[in-house]
């Protein structure tokens, strides 16, 4: 039997970490058994889903790098499939139309409730079977009304519900649309789905499925709930707790290898091991070994993951990623110097893709203001005649690699018997317009010589501007 695993996000909004997560475990279960993945919209809720926030949800699991081998199957597109599987229910005894008003399930509810009963529907439709004036029925399932119903859930262990506390759920509503817990079994069976990996908000849920699943003489799929994810805090996650949509991380400057590292610990471990390449999770990931109780997430160790990415990557891959932050920044990432060239010099000095975008843009843009406290502590009058010294010595320089600049610079410093450092810091500044950047050969190396000599022109004009506002 080949596994087959589904996602089945209904677009109401972005892909958060709850619903990654779930994608996530489904997709490596799936790859780990060779097996195929599946992604399906339900889309039913009318009201409440909109094409939005579908992108939303395919641009997350392309930027995850979660592909799948079939769909997206879209809910909405099924409806006479769905119709077909509640007549057939109802011809087969195991459906019956409803025709309780509001008013009649309202006050069933408050007499159950006044003598302390859980309210349920109590199936009186199963008998009453003669349509009402003015009442378009709704479609319950008959659940079975004594037993039990055991879910062997692959992380939870076995759960059982009795039947007698399941009530005569709704499949199908006045207008005839198909309710959820209708539409998800017959779609995990036509789909041929083999394992439900979801999130344990469902759990409730699967009895009834398996029950309509019964009715049809199908097999029921194997079910994996898996549980919450809480905020650092430890109440359940929720946008409070910062960025919840998967997006909001790419914008945040997140690289999407550190995501899935981060994603695949709430709730799953492998011995102490932090760090997974794809490759080794695909090996080692089983769901057996998902944890029962909720997780919270850990900022710090996302921002720890990565930053072990941004170092260990290939610089071509992670410049591509970068490019996108550039693009942002409006700076044109095909320009000069080649950004894989500059993820080399700021790939040990980032947490994110964003610092290092930010750290990288004088790179690519000119500048005519200079960090204050930087300008005010470097570009001192005395340092116009060192900028002076620097300009000639870097003009003439032969060949404009990092050794030469290097001696160069140290050369203007003996020259002018001033240390190391009363030189090349006025150097930063006038080049790169603040304190902090690479080493000070590799940034002008990086810059080149054009614009470090006109920077460094500019950076002179700016200290003699200063000097006549001073006076
Ligand atoms: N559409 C449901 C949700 O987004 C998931 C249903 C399922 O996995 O069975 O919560």
């Amino acid at each position: 039997m080949k596994v087959r695993t589904r996602f089945a996000p209904s677009p109401t909004g972005y892909l958060h970490i709850g619903g990654a997560r779930t994608a996530l475990f489904s997709w490596l279960y799936a790859r780990k058994h060779g097996g195929e993945f599946v992604l399906r919209v339900e889309d039913t809720d009318l009201a409440r889903s909109n094409a939005e926030s579908v992108n939303a949800i395919l641009e997350g699991m392309s930027w995850l790098g979660l592909e799948y081998d079939e769909g997206p199957f879209y809910q909405t597109e099924r409806f006479d499939r769905y119709k077909e599987v509640v007549e057939r229910l109802l011809d087969e005894g195991h459906a019956y139309r409803c025709y309780c008003t509001r008013e009649e399930v309202d006050a069933m509810r408050e007499e159950q409730m006044a003598r302390k009963q859980k309210p349920r529907y109590d199936g009186r439709c199963r008998i009453r079977k003669e349509p009402r004036e003015g009442v378009e029925p709704v479609i319950r399932f008959k659940n079975p009304v004594e037993g039990v119903t055991t879910v062997d859930d692959m992380v939870r262990g076995r759960v059982t519900f009795q039947n007698s506390e399941l009530d005569d759920l709704i499949i199908a509503r006045s207008d005839g649309t198909p309710t959820y817990n209708l539409t998800v079994v017959v779609d995990d069976w036509d789909m041929q789905i083999t394992h439900v990996i979801r999130g344990d908000d469902h759990l409730n849920n699967t009895p009834r499925q398996i029950n309509i699943l019964k009715a049809l003489g199908v097999e029921p799929p194997r079910y994996a709930h898996l549980p919450m994810i809480l905020g650092p805090d430890g109440a359940k996650l929720s946008k409070r707790h910062g960025a919840v949509s998967v997006m909001q991380y790419r914008d945040d400057g997140f690289l999407p290898e550190a995501l899935i590292n981060y994603l695949v610990r709430l709730g799953w471990s492998h011995g102490d091991q932090e760090i997974f390449t794809l490759d080794e999770l695909i090996e080692l990931f089983d769901i057996d070994d998902v944890n029962h109780s909720a997780s919270a997430i850990n900022p710090e160790k996302l921002l720890w993951l990565n930053q072990h990415y941004i170092k260990t990557l290939s610089h071509d891959y992670i410049a591509r990623q970068l490019s996108w932050h550039m693009g942002q920044r409006n700076v044109d990432p095909s320009g000069h110097p080649p950004l894989r060239d500059v993820v080399d010099v700021q790939r040990d000095r980032a947490k994110t893709l964003v610092e290092m975008a930010d750290a990288s843009l004088y790179f690519y843009q000119d500048f005519d203001e200079y960090d204050d406290k930087a300008a005010r502590k470097n570009l001192k009058p005395e340092a116009a005649p060192v900028l002076q010294a620097l300009h000639g010595a870097l003009e003439a320089l032969a060949e404009w690699e990092p050794e030469p600049i290097h001696l160069t610079v140290g050369g203007v410093a003996e020259r002018l018997e001033l240390k190391l450092g009363k030189v090349a810091q006025p150097l930063r500044v006038a080049a790169t317009g603040g304190s902090v950047s690479p080493s000070i050969d590799q940034t002008l190396y990086l810059l080149g010589r054009e614009r470090t000599l006109k920077r460094i022109k500019q950076a002179v004009e700016w200290i003699e501007s200063q000097t006549v506002d001073n006076t």
